[in-house]
């Protein structure tokens, strides 16, 4: 039987995203570590490798699907409602402490991450997606960023099949897959989580390529929503959460952010998990630094509105929630407040047809991707 790493490396296909390099060395641009990669090495994130002077790249399976509210992933203004089928491959470029997602994101580094990956094409996850209704078709668990091929060849065939696209990634891009991703995607949710670079580099990364990430989907016109774990002592400060809230006002103030509750996980048990009065602190200092709209997640019915979509104008509520379920939605089909009618930013659906599910679920699919066994 096959080790994990020989399944991964042998479900490739030569990447886009690269350039050659002098003996026979390669450059990534799927990620901001933009990295050279000598030959018959891998990349930072283990998935992406170099054989013979050609970079190869992950194609042709699925660390795992789940169908979730759209809620969860979190897009607050967009689609409220909605399903969204998701799907994820293996690796990470970053490695985080706390990661949630750490059985699929760290599956080629810590022995303990067992996920049997399943063979995929695009068009059976598409039909698996539209089987069970949904309408938002996400890539997420692992960082995206450097399956870019893959989902891209997935989102062509969602897009002819009239289903919406999005990303959750931790927004560590370029301008060269950002460009790529650009004609098949329209949402983007960026993990921003921290604006001290110091903090970036223990988790493997750097501040800057998420800053510029942001300002350039924004720039794009696909619709962003920012979300950031907050963690005692690692990134609540006052200063630095002033920092984090006033760049993202100044690219632009409609950016929804969700700043959600911090649970002991994975490697990460040492800080205090979160209280509700430490979100409520953080949406204070939000809404000072003029972000207009801020949800406190990860602890439903303990954060007092802040699950809440108000109107910015006349401060109607137009979306109550509690967690992930929709229990009043109240903006007009053409994506306006009902009481004074300001044009509320997002993306809305024509109607409001009820919430599919307000509880994430696997997809029962009645021609099953096969799950592929490893051995360690
Ligand atoms: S995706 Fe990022 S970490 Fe992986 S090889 Fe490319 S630049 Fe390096």
């Amino acid at each position: 039987m096959a080790t994990l790493r020989d399944l991964v490396d042998a479900r490739v296909r030569e990447g886009d995203l690269y350039e050659k390099l002098d003996r026979q060395r390669v450059r990534c641009f799927a990620c901001g570590h933009c990295c050279p990669v000598p030959e018959g090495q891998p990349g930072v994130c283990k998935v992406r490798y170099n054989r013979g002077g050609t970079l190869y790249v992950p194609w042709g399976y699925v660390g795992g699907v789940q169908c979730d509210p759209i809620e969860k992933k979190p897009f607050f203004h967009a689609y409220p409602g909605a399903l969204a089928y998701s799907f994820g491959m293996l690796g990470c470029d970053l490695h985080c402490a706390y990661c949630q997602n750490w059985v699929t994101s760290q599956a080629l580094r810590d022995p303990q991450a067992i996920s049997p990956p399943m063979e995929a094409t695009p068009s059976a996850l598409v039909q698996d997606a539209l089987r069970q209704g949904a309408q938002v078709l996400v890539s997420t668990y692992n960082e995206p960023l450097i399956t870019a091929e893959w989902a891209v060849a997935i989102f062509r065939e969602a897009k002819a099949a009239g289903l919406v696209t999005g990303f959750v990634s931790n927004g560590n891009g370029t301008p060269q897959v950002l460009e790529y991703l650009r004609p098949w995607i329209d949402l983007y949710k960026v993990d921003l989580k921290s604006f001290d670079d110091h903090h970036y580099r223990k988790l493997g990364g750097r501040l800057q390529p998420i800053l510029d990430t942001i300002r350039a989907l924004h720039q794009m016109g696909l619709w962003v929503e920012i979300v950031t774990l907050l963690i005692p002592g690692f990134n609540d400060s006052d200063e630095e959460l002033r920092r984090l809230t006033q760049f993202l006002a100044d690219v632009s103030p409609d950016i929804p952010w969700h700043v959600t509750a911090f649970h002991q996980d994975y490697k990460m048990n040492d800080p205090a998990n979160t209280r509700p009065r430490d979100l409520l602190r953080a949406a204070a200092i939000a809404r000072e630094s003029g972000l207009r709209y801020i949800y406190a997640g990860n602890l439903p019915g303990r954060v007092g509105d802040l699950e809440d979509t108000r109107c910015h104008q006349c401060a109607k509520p137009l979306i109550r929630r509690f967690g992930y379920s929709i229990e009043e939605y109240l903006i007009t089909p053409e994506g306006r407040c009902s009481g004074c009618g300001a044009a509320v930013p997002g993306r809305w659906a024509a109607s409001f047809e009820g919430q599919l599910t307000h509880q994430p679920f696997l997809p029962h699919r009645r021609q099953p991707l096969v799950t592929i066994h490893t051995r360690r």
